[in-house]
């Protein structure tokens, strides 16, 4: 227990603002000096006689500062000094050691003291304004080193959270640029003059250009087609000044030149200080999509309105009949009935067409191809063709050529037939179709060539696409369907083959096909 002890307030462990100081003095009229003096200084003092005491003292409560006598029975104020800095509790505490001015002279002795952790060093025979002098000097630089202390910490706390935030940045930028990098989609930066800052692998590799050849490059000038750039610039303005077009579609230039449609959906980028910075915009290529949909389109309508004349035709033809209108009048009555049958085999005949176009264009159909001998094919055609040939009175020569194809039998005998069909079809009686096959380098070459109308040279390429045909009264006359070459052209380059006609007015036509040649088959 302390000898004795002065308060400048009501109890010694009570927690008072004042900085608190344990005194520790073997000498009871020091203890009285000094603790007289610094309770009048305002302090709080807690005054011991022997560090045994001192320890205990500091077990139950923790000054500001110690002022501890060196020289004392059974615990010396050294050992105190190294106890209570060996605890976590103390170790902090300031320590004033107070000494005889004979013992401070002891380099020795005063590193001793320093080196247990004392702060200073005060001289026996007391002055007690140096005492207060250092007292004030030490609790005012524990002060400063605790707010050290704390600002420190607060500083790494900060620097953590710094590093964090750092983190989950860069967290989220790897996200992103992983997104950017291996999205199936354009993406393209621009600043506010329309000048490109980004283009992410996918735009690069749809446009044909490298990063280097991209950045800086005006946009307009560079991926827009000419007639174009003037209204996709008016664009670009409205989109950055009124937020407007976040949504639109064009087509952007590629560097081989190809045009893309492209489907846009931009966004404006400010800057920090919220200034217009330019624009992101993500771009779907719909350039295929559009094809199809309008192949597609294109498709329904043509069907629908092919599909549409047999039926009107059959319609009124029944609808005569059923009037009554050739009642007495079997001839004609048979007539209708007979162009009703006709437009019902048309129909039939169409939808078949329809469907195996379809089906071959859309790769429904596996070719099963086997090696096959050119003259046996050309042979199984004609036989196919022959009564319809005899019937028109037509001949059909054949060249035969020892040669073997590989391929879907089947469909190049529907090739055959549909060119020998057409031959026979547009030929006038007593001419002759004469069906050849020749080496190529690499190919063998089909040709069916006839005497018959010819064809008109702007009609050349055109008759091999669906529905076309050279005179719209041919379905009706020659009872065809307009999709027999498109068929015969998707058969033969399904085959890697190419399909084409040339022809004289009036004096005939040739239809040429290749078929690649099989290495064995070339003598
Ligand atoms: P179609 O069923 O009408 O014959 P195709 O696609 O086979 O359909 O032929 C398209 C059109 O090409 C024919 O309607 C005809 O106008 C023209 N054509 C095809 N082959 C010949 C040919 N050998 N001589 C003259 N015109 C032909």
């Amino acid at each position: 227990m302390p000898l004795f002890a002065q308060f400048s307030h009501a109890s010694p462990f009570m927690s008072s603002r004042l900085p608190k100081i344990l005194l520790v003095d073997d000498t009871v009229a020091n203890l009285q000096l000094v603790s007289d003096c610094l309770i009048k200084a305002g302090f709080n003092v807690l005054a011991v006689k022997s560090g045994v005491q001192a320890l205990k003292t500091l077990a139950i409560t923790l000054p500001d500062l110690i002022l501890l006598d060196v020289v004392m029975p059974k615990m010396d104020g050294f050992e105190v000094c190294r106890r209570l800095k060996s605890q976590e509790k103390t170790k902090d505490i300031p320590v004033i050691f107070m000494t005889a001015v004979a013992d401070r002279a002891n380099p020795s002795y005063k590193i001793k003291g320093l080196n247990l952790g004392a702060v200073d060093y005060i001289s026996k025979p007391i002055q007690l304004e140096e005492i207060l002098a250092r007292v004030k000097t030490h609790l005012k630089l524990r002060a400063l080193t605790q707010q050290l202390t704390e600002q420190n910490t607060c500083l790494q706390q900060e620097i953590r959270v710094h590093h964090q935030t750092q983190q989950i940045l860069q967290e989220t930028e790897r996200r992103w640029r992983s997104l950017l990098e291996n999205v199936q989609l354009m993406v393209v930066g621009l600043d506010w003059k329309g000048d490109v800052e980004y283009m992410n692998p996918f735009g690069l590799g749809l446009t044909g250009y490298t990063q280097e050849e991209v950045l800086g490059k005006n946009w307009f000038n560079t991926f827009i087609p000419s007639s174009e750039q003037q209204q996709l610039k008016q664009i670009f303005h409205e989109l950055l000044y009124h937020n407007s077009h976040t949504y639109y579609q064009h087509f952007i230039l590629t560097k081989s030149g190809e045009e893309r449609l492209i489907a846009w959906n931009n966004s404006v980028l400010r800057d920090i200080t919220g200034a217009i910075a330019g624009t992101m915009s993500i771009g779907e290529d719909i350039t295929q999509r559009q094809a199809i949909e309008r192949m597609k389109n294109e498709f329904i309508s043509l069907v629908s309105h092919e599909l549409r004349t047999p039926l009107t035709s059959m319609r009124g033809a029944l609808g005569l009949l059923k009037m009554g209108v050739y009642d007495n009048q079997p001839e004609k009555a048979k007539r209708m009935l007979e162009i009703a049958a006709g437009d019902c085999d048309r129909l039939g005949r169409l939808v078949n067409d329809i469907l195996s176009l379809e089906r071959l264009d859309s790769g429904q159909v596996t070719l099963v191809k086997e090696l096959c001998d050119v003259t046996d094919l050309i042979q199984h055609s004609v036989e196919a063709i022959e009564a319809i040939a005899d019937a028109a009175l037509i001949s059909i020569r054949v060249t035969p050529l020892s040669a073997k194809v590989y391929v879907a039998p089947d469909t190049i005998i529907q090739t055959l037939t549909n060119l020998l069909s057409n031959a026979i079809k547009f030929s006038d009686s007593n001419t002759t179709i004469t069906v050849s096959v020749q080496h190529q380098s690499d190919s063998i070459l089909f040709q069916v060539t006839d005497q018959g109308r010819g064809i008109p040279p702007e009609h050349l390429e055109r008759i091999f696409g669906r529905f076309q045909q050279v005179d719209v009264s041919d379905s009706r006359q020659k009872g065809g369907t307009g999709l027999g070459l498109a068929i015969c052209r998707s058969i033969i380059q399904q085959h890697g083959g190419k399909i084409w006609a040339e022809s004289t007015l009036g004096s005939g036509s040739t239809f040429y096909f290749t078929l690649p040649a099989n290495k064995a088959s070339v003598p």
